[in-house]
């Protein structure tokens, strides 16, 4: 059994509430470990920390911080292996998937090493006469970050790797599912030379969640889980004054057009709607296609595509995918198939009894495929988050727009087309945050910056690149003269010239 506490002012620590969350191996279905859940006076003793940690560290020059940052990144590169086996023994997804979620976060710290360029501010000479303005970003001061089980790398890194570079101390809360790989980061950080208490690490569920919010030392709170936590989290941030960024739930569409080349589309469509057992949030987990016969062509190479996928346990590095998380989420997507069928969709491929030979107790589903689907079946609106696709047939490309638009979630969307005239229609028409064209999971690259639209976020500022950095920091102008004696000029007050 493995017990996870938090890490507070730089050390591993023991929860001190005597409540405790259970955290499984899903390979096997057996119990790993019990974490900690952090009660408000163990956040507060995190943010005390924090605060002290952050008075200096803001006044470290934006190239030392940047140093850290490099040297972080290297020493995640240099324990990637045993970073990546314990990321898949708590997750479930398989050792190619978790090396993926690290690398995709360390992008992004990567990105974080650019700082002193990226945090530079601007200044205009001689805006009136001798006088000059400039403005500067600083950083807000304490900040948390507050993140799902499906990514423990990579959305952590998301968030403390722009927050930190920026000048700011961080609280992540990370999710209860899955708590290691984010402790050991911690760690990391303070083995490439951070000082303590920049980034401490809270485990705990909604009351650690509700402390974070409440605490006045706390200025921005970053967000990444369900929609209606999402929101939950943006109401209570903005009730108490602090900036959020709060991304929520997906349910992304790939079209395909009768055009498409089909074998690329089938190969993405499949990588992208099984892999890591469906729970992305840039999963690609409804297909659409588009007009008379497009859909025939399509299962024809879909459907033995699907039959061919490897299930296996996370360290076979043979499989396609390997277990969902947890047992009663493993219920909530088979809850989610048995509904469809009720809905009347076709069941064309069912997932739902599949059973791995020597671990007949992990959390393994096969991967489902249902056809049929309309927009008015509870399961189309709602986003599953499992190994299962399903097939909404369109007759017209204005239909194909249609879908994704006016669906509640608007995270990704992707269309498979030979025209560039119809994909540059459709990126310019469609109600979605990310757009890929022929690429069918559009994360965008850790310089440019990450958010859906609609029920897909909650907030104004994207998650990384400028826009991460935007979202850490908040602007200070200097308007300045330096007139040869107080008298001269003393009638100027707003540079009117
Ligand atoms: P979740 O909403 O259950 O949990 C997210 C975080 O919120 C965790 O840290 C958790 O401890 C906390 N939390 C849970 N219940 C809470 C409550 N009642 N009050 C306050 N806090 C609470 O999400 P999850 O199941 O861990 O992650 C999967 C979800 O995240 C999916 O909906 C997926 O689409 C979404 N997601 C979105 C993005 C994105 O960028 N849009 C990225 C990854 C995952």
């Amino acid at each position: 059994m493995r017990n996870v506490g938090h890490f507070i002012g730089g050390k591993k620590i023991e929860g001190q509430s005597g409540r405790f969350g259970d955290f499984y191996n899903p390979s096997t279905g057996e119990l790993q470990g019990k974490v900690a859940l952090a009660n408000v006076s163990e956040l507060d003793q995190a943010v005390q920390n924090a605060k002290r940690a952050q008075k200096e560290w803001a006044h470290v020059n934006p190239q030392r911080r940047a140093r850290i940052m490099f040297d972080f990144k290297a020493l995640v590169e240099k324990n990637m292996d045993e970073l990546a086996l314990l990321l898949s023994s708590e997750h479930g997804k398989v050792i190619a998937d978790s090396k993926g979620d690290i690398i995709r976060g360390l992008d992004v710290v990567e990105f974080a090493c650019g700082i002193p360029q990226n945090q530079k501010g601007d200044h205009t000479l001689g805006a009136g006469p001798g006088v000059d303005v400039y403005s500067v970003r600083v950083p807000l001061g304490v900040v948390a970050a507050i993140t799902p089980f499906n990514f423990p790398a990579m959305i952590p890194m998301w968030m403390f790797g722009v927050a930190i570079a920026t000048g700011n101390a961080v609280i992540l809360k990370p999710s209860e599912r899955d708590p290691s790989v984010p402790i050991r980061l911690a760690e990391l950080f303070i083995e490439a030379g951070a000082p303590a208490g920049l980034l401490n690490v809270i485990n705990g569920d909604k009351e650690a969640v509700d402390a974070i919010l409440q605490h006045p030392d706390i200025k921005a709170v970053s967000f990444v889980g369900s929609s209606d936590i999402a929101h939950y989290v943006y109401h209570e941030a903005a009730k108490y004054g602090k900036r959020a960024q709060c991304m929520g739930g997906a349910k992304n569409h790939g079209i395909i057009m009768p055009d498409a080349n089909m074998d690329q589309a089938v190969k993405d469509i499949v990588g992208a709607a099984y892999g890591s057992a469906g729970e992305r949030c840039m999963a690609l987990p409804v297909v659409v296609p588009v007009g008379e016969g497009t859909a025939e062509k399509l299962l024809d190479k879909l459907m033995p595509a699907i039959e061919a996928l490897k299930i296996g346990i996370s360290t076979d590095p043979q499989a396609d995918y390997g277990p969902v998380v947890t047992a009663a989420h493993k219920a909530k997507v088979t809850g989610m198939i048995d509904k469809a069928v009720e809905e009347g969709a076709k069941l064309l491929i069912d997932g739902r009894g599949f059973k791995l030979q020597g671990y007949e107790n992990g959390f393994f589903m096969g991967p489902t495929l249902l056809d049929n689907v309309s927009t008015d079946m509870v399961t189309y609106k709602e986003e599953i988050f499992g190994p299962v696709l399903q097939i909404v047939r369109a007759k017209t490309f204005e239909e194909a727009i249609k879908l994704p638009s006016e669906h509640q979630y608007g995270n990704g969307v992707a269309i498979f087309t030979q025209s560039g005239r119809a994909a540059r229609e459709f990126a310019a028409q469609v109600e979605v945050g990310m757009v890929g064209i022929n690429v069918p999971i559009p994360v965008p690259v850790a310089y440019h910056s990450f958010g859906g639209w609609k029920r897909s976020a909650f907030g104004d500022i994207n998650q990384y690149g400028m826009e991460g950095v935007r979202f850490y920091t908040k602007t200070k102008t200097i308007t300045e003269r330096w007139p040869e004696s107080l008298t001269e000029d003393s009638a100027f007050i707003i540079p009117t010239f």
